[in-house]
């Protein structure tokens, strides 16, 4: 059994962001770039199941400009086979990622598609969930269990209030959610022996999908800043502040 796996290259979560002065998007330059850290952990689900004699390939794609292949790169330190880079410049938004995928999904076949619920940059949410439309193919999102048995997927999915546990016919796609596993470290070995696994590079006009701008973000602005809290002397000018002033009691 094939999977398919999709990384993305996102601003590292640990970066505080800063918004570039014309209000235009995110400043991008020198600032730490990693794995989405929902495709860390579908990349570590598949792992899982390579271990478990479920999976027998794992393949892993990004869409982006040629720096991705650092993130392909630790995809294949982690356990998977090989990998495919879609190269582009241009800022490619989840309808246009999702038709790239579609046409790998055609030519690879894969029995599993596994992906991010979420890029935390754009916090988008989408692409999982167009990509399952356009291939026809039925999906269970945001996924905290995974169990793969008689050509079916389980999938619970963290649902408000509660769990919701669904079984998809294969191929199927899944999107994890933050507590499906915790992903492990490359080691050292296995990144030097990742420089040596295959990695193809397309163009998404080799896949016939054309990079079309289908919105437009008019505007990126910062949280307001907080205001300074102020200390009181006792209960009572904190009731008298909070009835005259805050009016919440
Ligand atoms: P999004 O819809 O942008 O929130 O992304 C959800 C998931 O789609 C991510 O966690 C990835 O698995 C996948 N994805 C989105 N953009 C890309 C990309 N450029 N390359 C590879 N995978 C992507």
């Amino acid at each position: 059994m094939k999977a398919l796996v999709a990384v993305k290259r996102v601003v590292d979560y640990e970066v505080k962001v800063r918004v570039k002065p014309d209000n235009s998007g995110i400043e991008l330059n020198n600032v730490k770039m990693s794995m989405n850290p929902f495709c860390e952990i579908a990349v570590e689900e598949a792992v899982r199941l390579k271990e478990k004699n479920i999976i027998s390939e794992i393949i892993v794609v990004s869409m982006g400009d040629k720096e991705s292949q650092k993130q392909l790169q630790t995809a294949l330190a982690l356990g998977a086979d090989r990998a495919i880079l879609v190269e582009s410049s241009d800022d490619l938004q989840p309808l246009t990622v999702a038709k790239l995928l579609k046409a790998i999904y055609d030519k690879e076949q894969p029995d599993l598609v596994i992906m991010g619920k979420q890029s935390i940059d754009g916090d988008n949410n989408q692409t999982g969930q167009m990509f399952a439309a356009l291939a026809g193919l039925p999906q269970g999102t945001f996924a905290s269990k995974v169990d793969v048995a008689d050509g079916k997927v389980d999938v619970t999915r963290e649902i408000d209030g509660g769990l919701q546990t669904v079984s998809l016919n294969l191929p199927a796609l899944v999107t994890t959610d933050l507590r499906l596993n915790e992903p492990r470290y490359a080691s050292l070995p296995n990144i030097m022996k990742a420089k040596r696994k295959p990695m193809e590079t397309l163009a998404p006009a080799d896949l016939g999908v054309s990079g079309k701008e289908h919105f437009k973000t008019l505007k990126v602005e910062s949280p307001p800043v907080r205001e300074a809290g102020i200390k009181v002397e006792s209960v009572e000018e904190l009731v008298d502040k909070l009835k005259n002033e805050a009016k919440v009691i």
